[in-house]
């Protein structure tokens, strides 16, 4: 399932074909995705001019010069292929596997030439259109803690976020009003690198250890963005794995493995937490 840093770098790779283009040719080739369509979904987007591509959470956000925003999420296998553009520029990048036709759903012409398709062979991704002005206060974004590596995210907002609270650490990093888009895999990361351990009430926690926290979640969630370019500019002009890098992690996904930090003798461990597996080392993370 993409996290964070991989919807970014899905976002950085589409946003040379789409930003600033006009949609001359829209196709929807079900109903429906995760969830149907909205009404005219085709007809709203056709002739509409992408002012900008950003990114909230884990949703991709496209504002139309209409007054509405195209709202995209990959789900758990959704990813974009790009054709048709200029090879000498960025974010060029091919990813569909022969046979995948089946699972192209969506299709986006544009009027400098691109042909961006969607595939999701699961189809637990969605797309909707959602007036731009009321996009805040929609059900998908309203509450929306703010972003990890935005400016609100600060050693003060988790001090307050976290003061009084006794569920443990862990569990309050992965709840998006505390902060937006992070999942299981950078949460365990982020955890390993302050040394905190995922059981710790999260607070307990002093404020000295919550700025090492804050900049841990900055940190592995932009290594992670790195590596996603370096998968981008990989795999320009080539067959790729846009969304889908691979990436080394520490703690995650490294049960019975000796701990990586320098100096620990200690060994990865797997516990669930809240129905999610927790990777942390028992010796470094106290
Ligand atoms: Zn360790």
């Amino acid at each position: 399932m993409p996290e964070l840093p991989e919807v970014e770098t899905v976002r950085r790779g589409l946003q040379p074909a789409l930003e600033g283009a006009r949609l001359e040719r829209v196709e929807a080739r079900r109903a429906d995705l995760r969830f149907p369509f909205p009404d005219g979904f085709v007809q709203r987007l056709t002739g509409a001019r992408i002012e900008a591509l950003e990114r909230r959470a884990k949703y991709l956000l496209a504002p139309l010069d209409r007054g509405d925003t195209l709202v995209m999420h990959l789900g758990m296998t959704g990813r974009f292929e790009i054709e048709g553009s200029d090879r000498s520029r960025p974010g060029r990048f091919r990813q569909a596997a022969p046979g995948e036709e089946k699972h192209a759903h969506v299709l986006f012409e544009t009027d400098t030439g691109r042909r961006v398709t969607y595939f999701d062979a699961r189809r637990f991704g969605y797309m909707d259109l959602i007036p731009t002005a009321g996009l805040e206060k929609h059900d998908w974004f309203r509450g929306l803690g703010p972003e990890p590596l935005g400016p609100a995210f600060t050693t003060e907002h988790l001090a307050s976020a976290f003061a009084g609270k006794i569920q443990n650490v862990k569990a309050t990093l992965l709840d998006q009003r505390i902060v937006a888009g992070l999942g299981n895999i950078y949460v365990c990361e982020a955890l390993h690198r302050a040394r905190i351990s995922p059981a710790t009430p999260a607070g307990r926690i002093s404020r000295g250890r919550l700025e090492g926290l804050a900049e841990a979640v900055r940190e592995v969630l932009l290594e992670a963005i790195a590596a996603g370019g370096s998968t981008l500019r990989d795999y320009a002009g080539a067959d790729g794995a846009l969304g889908y890098f691979q990436h080394s992690f520490r703690a995650y996904g490294r049960e019975d493995e000796p701990c990586a930090r320098m100096g620990c003798r200690g060994v990865i461990r797997r516990t669930v937490q809240a129905g999610r597996s927790t990777f942390y080392c028992p010796q470094c993370q106290r």
